[in-house]
């Protein structure tokens, strides 16, 4: 019986002695994954997001059981976000352009296309127009490595 004890403390031993090395060797990966914000792992992905926000109680957008019953259509509620920061739409294309190069390179020379990748979230009732607002935006300043609700 106390063979059994000291072998399963040895277990134990090797399985936390493991568990340590193993924390030792990712904690820089760990803390390197959400840099590029909002759980985007790659810090070359420019990640957007499109959501419903507002200050005071929406009487449009509602929700019944977690399900969506009624969507939100006054435009100024839904919000442009890169890495969390507000982007009106007035400057999403200068703020783009700034964007383009972070992390990355020119697709061609001759063009002023950029490689770099963009995730575009949106919320599942975001107006369409206002997705496309943002789908056109990218493309007028060169992105054509986009994923939307990935
Ligand atoms: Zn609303």
């Amino acid at each position: 019986m106390k063979k059994i004890i000291l072998i399963l403390l040895g277990i134990l031993t090797l399985f936390l002695i493991s568990a340590i090395i193993l924390f030792a060797i990712y904690k820089d990966k760990l803390h390197d994954t959400d840099e590029g914000g909002c759980g985007s792992p790659d810090k070359s992905i420019l990640l957007i997001n499109i959501s419903h926000n507002v200050d005071e109680d929406c009487s449009e957008l509602r929700y019944s059981k977690g399900i969506l019953v009624q969507k939100c259509d006054i435009i100024e509620h839904w919000k442009i976000e890169i890495r969390g920061e507000q982007v009106g739409e007035g400057v999403l294309l200068e703020r783009l352009m700034a964007e383009k190069f972070i992390n990355t390179e020119k697709a061609d020379s001759s063009i002023e296309s950029t490689n770099r990748s963009v995730i575009l979230r949106c919320d599942s009732s975001a107006p369409y127009k206002t997705i496309r607002f943002v789908l056109e935006t990218l493309i007028k300043d060169g992105y054509w490595k986009i994923l939307v609700n990935p």
